[in-house]
């Protein structure tokens, strides 16, 4: 099924700001960063603000901890809602980084699996979806991390019609991706932007695009839908 989205789409691409090619290991600072560089957080603006705070600010603590409030808030313009917010919770990230984890925050994923997670959960917008991927991108462990924002995916496609709570949907889809997928960290990125792909483009949230889709021959809920 994957070699199938593969063949549609082509090879996947990671967004290069954090991770410059597929076997790559992201940075889970800058990962955190780019989760807050745009809102509603889409790789097309959260690259926007990465750049522009690359650019303009920085992007060591010390060079955000040394910019204005104001300074923040420009550099986040146009890439989307609450630039002030944003601006504020960067600077919360770059002090969480350098006055609790020294400044590096590889060394905290470094311990048991369980840690590394409760690491990244303290840190703003990154809930069990969000430490997922960035245990998953910067290759801390295999996890089989889920795209948050199409989470049914996965679900319709191997168990027909989606539950209507998001945290099932999560938790099912990861199920399904576990067991499916060898474990290690390439095919599980490479999934991950698979199924991300395919939802941001045919398998959409609110309507999917069956009649476009290339897996219909994979797919449960396409099944289902279909007249005896
Ligand atoms: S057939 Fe429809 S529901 Fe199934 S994967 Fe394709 S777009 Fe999604």
């Amino acid at each position: 099924m994957l070699r199938l989205l593969e063949r549609f789409y082509g090879k996947p691409k990671p967004p290069k700001s954090i991770l410059p090619t597929l076997a790559s290991r992201a940075d889970p600072y800058e990962m955190i960063l780019y989760a807050n560089c745009g809102y509603p957080a889409t790789d097309k603006v959260c690259t926007k603000g990465f750049e522009a705070l690359k650019k303009q600010v920085g992007l060591r603590p010390d060079d955000i901890l040394g910019a204005s409030d104001q300074k923040l808030a420009e550099v986040f313009q146009g890439t989307g809602m609450v630039p002030e917010l944003r601006g504020q919770r960067i600077r919360e990230i770059a002090a969480r980084v350098k006055h609790e984890f020294g400044g590096d925050l590889r060394l905290a994923l470094s311990g048991p699996l369980a840690e590394a997670r409760k690491a990244l959960k303290k840190f703003p917008t990154i809930a069990d979806p969000g430490a997922d991927k960035i245990l998953l991108f910067t290759r801390t462990a295999p996890v089989a991390a889920v795209p948050s924002n199409c989470v049914e995916v996965t679900v319709r496609i191997f168990r027909g019609e989606p539950y209507k709570n998001y945290g099932q949907n999560y938790r099912a889809a990861q199920d399904i991706l576990q067991e499916g997928l060898p474990e290690n960290c390439d095919s599980r990125i490479r999934a991950y932007l698979l199924l991300k792909h395919h939802g941001q483009e045919i398998c959409k949230r609110s309507a999917p695009l069956c009649d476009q889709c290339p897996v219909t021959r994979y797919c449960r809920y396409f099944r289902l839908q279909r007249p005896a």
